[in-house]
């Protein structure tokens, strides 16, 4: 929305502009892959990596906000000897880069390792040799100093508002989702490097920023150990780990299921816990990043709890109680509001 709208309606977020398109997927741009190590919690089955790109001296040097993504294209060609398709990566890194002067930036990529299932019609169901995603298992085999061709930066709405003291957060990421976040927790709560440009200017800020991580199993936390510091140190700042395929401690001395991300906001709204109010406010916005679907849980809770502000209902649904939307009615009926922002993959 424009500053002029902003003032019609306050509780509207006013973004900044970003830059977008800098650098075209079909021209990309020489850069360095600066560090690579993994960044999940302990051994586990997944393998996802923080991995730090140096773009300095190219156009996509200061070019970035966080929440961005940018393109990656792997070396080589695909089945038809044509250059592989660029795919796209959440920045893990503040506006300022991991340096404070934009030239390095950082994503999270997860390999996609999986047996072989059949994907069109003609695909031979009897296949279950190893698949591997091309970009995903390339970018993560990279070392220090290797080429690699990137482009970017993509998106203009999975931002931080300009003013972002102006409105309290609910972040909810599962997996690789988390990326964004890490770029945004920096640079909301601790800032640039001393001696950096936007060190003169930066302001810490004092909103409360709830943020819901969901993942399969504890192993699976990414940026855990800096999550859990960020919480510490921060009192306006909590870290909810949510793991789906553990029992889970149920404060009772017991165990419990797993839960998903929205299991977890609607056992705090059943404690009538401050996240009602924190819903309910219209300074909130909602940030939601990760696997595509994730959304289904988040908006049905909201329709259910009667929590407006953060989507719009299609007519459609008008009529039909909660209990009866299926999942294909929440993707295509119900959609973000410019209080809710959503990136799914
Ligand atoms: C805005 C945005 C941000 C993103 N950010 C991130 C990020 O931060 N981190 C991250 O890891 N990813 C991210 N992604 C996803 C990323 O772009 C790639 O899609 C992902 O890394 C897989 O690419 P790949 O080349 O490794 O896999 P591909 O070679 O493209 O293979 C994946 C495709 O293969 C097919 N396939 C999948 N499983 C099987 C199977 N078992 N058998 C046969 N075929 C199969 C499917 O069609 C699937 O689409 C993001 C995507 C978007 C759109």
């Amino acid at each position: 929305m424009s500053a002029a709208d902003a003032v019609l309606d306050p509780t509207e977020p006013v973004l900044p502009e970003a830059k977008m398109h800098v650098v075209m997927p079909n021209a990309p741009t020489g850069a360095r892959v600066h560090s690579s190590r993994l960044c999940t919690k302990g051994k586990s089955a997944a393998f996802i990596r923080h991995v730090e790109i140096d773009v300095g001296g190219t156009p996509l040097e200061g070019s970035f906000r966080a929440g961005q993504s940018f393109g990656v294209v792997a070396a080589g060609t695909d089945a038809n000897g044509k250059p592989h398709k660029v795919r796209l990566y959440s920045l893990a890194s503040p506006s300022w880069g991991e340096d404070g002067f934009g030239r390095v930036i950082a994503t999270t990529p997860k390999r996609v390792i999986a047996e072989r299932e059949p994907q069109r019609e003609g695909d031979d169901p009897e296949d279950h040799s190893l698949f591997l995603g091309v970009c995903s298992n390339w970018l993560c085999d990279r070392k220090a100093g290797d080429a690699i061709d990137v482009s970017g930066p993509n998106g203009k709405r999975f931002l931080l508002p300009t003013d972002p003291s102006k409105h309290d957060y609910v972040f909810l990421a599962t997996g690789t989702g988390i990326a964004p976040f890490r770029g945004f927790l920096i640079e909301l709560l601790v800032g640039p490097p001393a001696g950096s440009p936007a060190a003169a200017t930066w302001k810490r800020c004092e909103s409360r920023i709830e943020l819901i991580m969901g993942s399969p199993y504890t192993t699976d936390l990414l940026y855990d150990d800096l999550l859990r510091d960020l919480a510490k140190k921060h009192p306006n700042f909590h870290y909810h780990p949510v793991v789906s395929r553990e029992m889970r401690a149920d404060g009772a001395g017991g165990l419990a299921k797993g839960e998903y991300v929205h299991h977890f906001i609607d056992r705090q709204l059943e404690k009538q816990s401050d996240m009602m109010d924190l819903l309910h406010s219209p300074r909130t916005l909602m940030y939601m990043c990760g696997l595509a679907g994730m959304q289904v849980g988040v908006f049905e809770m909201l329709a259910r709890r009667n929590i407006g502000g953060f989507t719009k209902i299609g007519d459609e649904l008008a009529g039909k109680p909660v209990a009866e939307w299926t999942s294909d009615d929440i993707k295509r009926r119900v959609r973000p509001t410019h209080r809710c922002m959503l990136e799914v993959y």
